[in-house]
């Protein structure tokens, strides 16, 4: 059996070797993501795994059951590049990689958190200026005494509240599906305006989804506490940041982690250092003193990078063995 693995990192290579003792495959790999000009390689493959942000290319789907691939394994939770019912049309079973590490999402989050109350950007900057003076700008408070809103008690959600939980913070929460996995951990509240008028960190954990763009605006900072904090680890859209911007700059709120940015994609995964950032919205929330912005780095750890290169050669293997997969998210 022979798999060939497209967009492949240096760091995934020893993962994949190991991947490859224990299950007997060969496994192929090309460093750039599945294009127009590298399709031609999967030929004579049993299956086919990418992890793709970039278009596909015209009738990929056409072309890999024309080589004899019945399948595309993406290796992360989302694959809106995926045109489903083309894949479906052409037998083609796509399948994603869902569930990683909830808790690296969860444990950056307690982080972002744990910074954002201790100041730990400010005790930075003075300590640059070599000013160790004991001043209230620095003075800390306790997230334990917190009551921390979670927006959203999926897998991540509801990791992120057993953390808050564990450190003596009150979390509540809200979720259009309540779960009672969740409930262990957190008080449900019945709207979220109820949550983050409570709560001293709301912090976000739903998918984007056409009804909550720009869920988090002006008028929504509103209804928080002048004291309390944003965290925002979910998607980008999901915040208009213009608004939190503006509800930063009028005390509407103390602070904001954010490590997604609504038009992140041309920037995040990658090295801006020679082209810089031609996006003012952008440069802003990199500039703002009560922003702490990271790029998308809160799945990030050794966990899960290991996760999602097994699970996607899983799948993969599973098609081939069994001619379908529990991660596909088309219908065949
Ligand atoms: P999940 O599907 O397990 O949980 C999502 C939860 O959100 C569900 O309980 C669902 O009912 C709820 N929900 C859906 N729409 C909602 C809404 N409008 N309001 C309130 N709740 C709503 O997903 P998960 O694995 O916990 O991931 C959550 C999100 O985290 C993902 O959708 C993704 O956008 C984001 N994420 C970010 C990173 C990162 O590195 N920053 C990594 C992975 C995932």
């Amino acid at each position: 059996t022979k798999i060939i693995a497209y967009h492949v990192r240096d760091e995934e290579l020893d993962i994949i070797q190991k991947w490859e003792k224990e299950h007997g495959v060969e496994v192929k790999t090309v460093e750039n993501q599945l294009s127009a000009d590298n399709i031609h390689l999967a030929e004579g493959f049993d299956g086919l795994t990418t992890s793709q942000n970039k278009p596909l290319p015209d009738g990929v789907y056409e072309t890999l059951r024309s080589l004899g691939i019945r399948q595309i394994a993406q290796r992360s939770a989302g694959y809106d590049v995926y045109d489903l019912e083309e894949a479906t049309k052409n037998n083609i079973i796509v399948s994603n990689v869902a569930v990683y590490s909830p808790e690296s999402i969860a444990e950056f989050t307690l982080t972002q958190a744990l910074m954002l109350v201790r100041k730990v950007r400010r005790i930075e900057e003075r300590k640059e200026e070599r000013d160790f003076s004991w001043q209230p700008e620095i003075q800390g408070r306790l997230l334990g005494e917190m009551t921390v809103g979670i927006i959203g008690t999926g897998h991540i959600g509801r990791t992120a509240a057993k953390l808050f939980n564990a450190m003596g913070a009150e979390v509540l929460g809200y979720d259009i599906y309540p779960n009672d996995e969740a409930k262990e951990f957190l008080e449900y509240k019945e709207s979220i305006e109820e949550v983050i008028k409570q709560a001293d960190v709301v912090s976000l954990h739903m998918p984007a989804t056409d009804d909550n763009h720009h869920q988090f605006n002006y008028d929504m900072f509103k209804q928080f506490k002048p004291t309390a904090y944003l965290i925002n680890n979910a998607r980008g859209s999901i915040v208009d940041t213009e608004g939190l911007i503006k509800a930063l700059d009028d005390g509407l709120l103390a602070g904001a982690a954010l490590d997604t940015y609504e038009n992140e994609s041309s920037y995040v995964p990658r090295d801006n250092r020679e082209t810089g950032i031609n996006d003012e919205v952008f440069n802003a929330v990199l500039d703002h003193d009560k922003i702490m912005y990271t790029p998308h780095i809160a799945y990030y750890t050794n966990v899960s990078v290991r996760n999602i290169m097994t699970i996607g050669l899983d799948s993969t293997l599973e098609v081939i063995q069994t001619g379908d997969t529990k991660n596909r998210v088309n219908d065949i």
